[in-house]
């Protein structure tokens, strides 16, 4: 979980200072790219079960829609604020653009522990987000997308609400629908297999082969479960994964050497990503509170839940045997984390590439529903592996010939081209 006192909207400005130094950008250039265009904070009434009215607390932040509308997730977290919008928001214009999707970026959020509501009430809090916010978003302005702990169900009711509103179907209004709803194919897996597409890659540029590989990830959502599955496909072995305990109010890892049977915890894992303990313990995994999974004897880490895990604390238990991280999460490493991974050696593949298989076929679901016509699986995960294959090649290339760490790479891309945008539209 993220520390009190951490706010990853200073990391994310930090990350662009940094590049917009390493640029040169012009003044005018980084005022615009370092906030958002604009923001939206506000009230939701939600009538619950119990016949009283509880207000909720929602945001949509827009910060640049220079390539194309804004795009991206809505959070449903207890420990969501304007800040980890605003940073989230950001990160997905670098995101878009370094995938080179014709989209801006942006977020939403819900302060919400949505473990503690009943599916009406979800519904009614789904419903109530759009209506707050639905003539400030649309499908040719700011397109949402399911994130942490919202799913497709989530994103359909917020359809049906957008379209009970303006009186038409919009199916392009929003993405990660269940498929036969204007749902993607592929979309389910996309993040995590995404995760592993780039994986695969950074294993090739290092020479090692992937069934020589161990792996502990943290997280056992959407993302971390479908990574392990295209993983162990891979030949791969994962020895830990960790989640967070809604009872205990603390995270655990549960470890297990001579592997995890992703189907046998899938089994007993509730559908926010929560793993049954007890039936875990019964099942011979070893279980541990804290950061157990950052600390496992792995070449893999894959932190795929929340932004600051691997931060100035929990760094320095990484092992040297870790050869690779790769960010399944938004924003998991902290800038002075960052330069102790490059002190030890690690090959970062940064978040904004690794994680955006899931905004990729968004996109992809975009097109579909704008064209009526929904491809097969194979055609969708063929497209992806190819665009993120790509993206993650010009990456690497451009670290080599600049001397740059991923991460940096990866920022000059994506920052050059929002700039390029902006000023392509004589916005500066
Ligand atoms: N929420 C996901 C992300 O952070 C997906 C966004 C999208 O599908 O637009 O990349």
């Amino acid at each position: 979980m993220p520390h009190s006192s951490f706010n990853p909207y200073e990391t994310a400005q930090k990350q662009f200072d940094n590049i917009a130094d390493k640029l040169d950008l012009d003044a005018p250039t980084r005022n615009l790219l370092r906030d958002s265009m604009r923001e939206f904070n506000f009230a939701i009434p939600v009538k619950m079960d119990d016949g009283s009215t509880k207000i909720f607390r929602g945001f949509r932040v827009q910060h640049n829609d220079a390539r194309g509308p804004f795009n991206g997730g809505i959070r449903f977290h207890p420990q969501e604020t304007i800040d980890t919008v605003r940073a989230q928001a950001m990160w997905m214009t670098w995101k878009c653009a370094v995938v080179d999707l014709p989209l801006g970026g942006g977020k939403g959020g819900v302060i919400c522990d949505p473990h503690d509501l009943t599916t009406g009430e979800q519904e009614r809090l789904c419903r109530g987000w759009v209506r707050q916010i639905s003539k400030n978003i649309g499908p040719l302005s700011d397109i949402p997308a399911p994130d942490v702990m919202t799913n497709a169900q989530h994103m359909l009711w917020m359809l049906d609400e957008y379209e009970t509103i303006q009186g038409n179907k919009y199916p392009g209004f929003i993405t990660g629908k269940p498929v036969g709803m204007g749902g993607s194919l592929g979309r389910k897996e996309a993040t995590g297999y995404g995760v592993v597409f780039t994986l695969r890659e950074a294993l090739k540029e290092l020479g090692i082969r992937c069934e020589d590989t161990t792996a502990s990830f943290q997280g056992f959502g959407n993302v971390a479960q479908y990574a392990i599955d295209l993983y162990h496909q891979l030949g791969g072995k994962t020895v830990c994964v960790s989640c967070w305990d809604q009872n205990d109010q603390v995270a655990y890892s549960y470890t297990r050497k001579d592997g995890i049977d992703l189907a046998e915890l899938q089994g007993i894992t509730s559908r926010f990503g929560c793993i049954d303990r007890a039936k875990a313990t019964e099942l011979g995994y070893q279980l541990q509170p804290g950061d157990a999974w950052i600390e496992q004897p792995v070449d893999i880490l894959v932190p795929s839940a929340l932004e600051n895990q691997v931060n100035a604390d929990t760094v320095q238990s990484i092992k040297p045997s870790v050869k690779i991280l790769a960010e399944g999460a938004n924003g998991p490493t902290s800038p002075q984390a960052d330069k102790f991974l490059k002190k030890m050696g690690v090959f970062v593949i940064p978040d904004f590439i690794a994680n955006a298989g899931g905004v990729i076929c968004s996109y992809f679901e975009q097109v579909q529903c704008n064209i009526n016509y929904f491809w097969e699986r194979d055609e969708v995960l063929g497209k992806l592996d190819q665009k993120m294959t790509s993206a993650f090649i010009a990456v690497s290339e451009l670290a080599k010939k600049k001397k740059l760490s991923t991460r940096d790479a990866a920022y000059v891309i994506a920052i050059s081209r929002v700039a390029q945008a902006c000023k392509d539209r004589s916005w500066i």
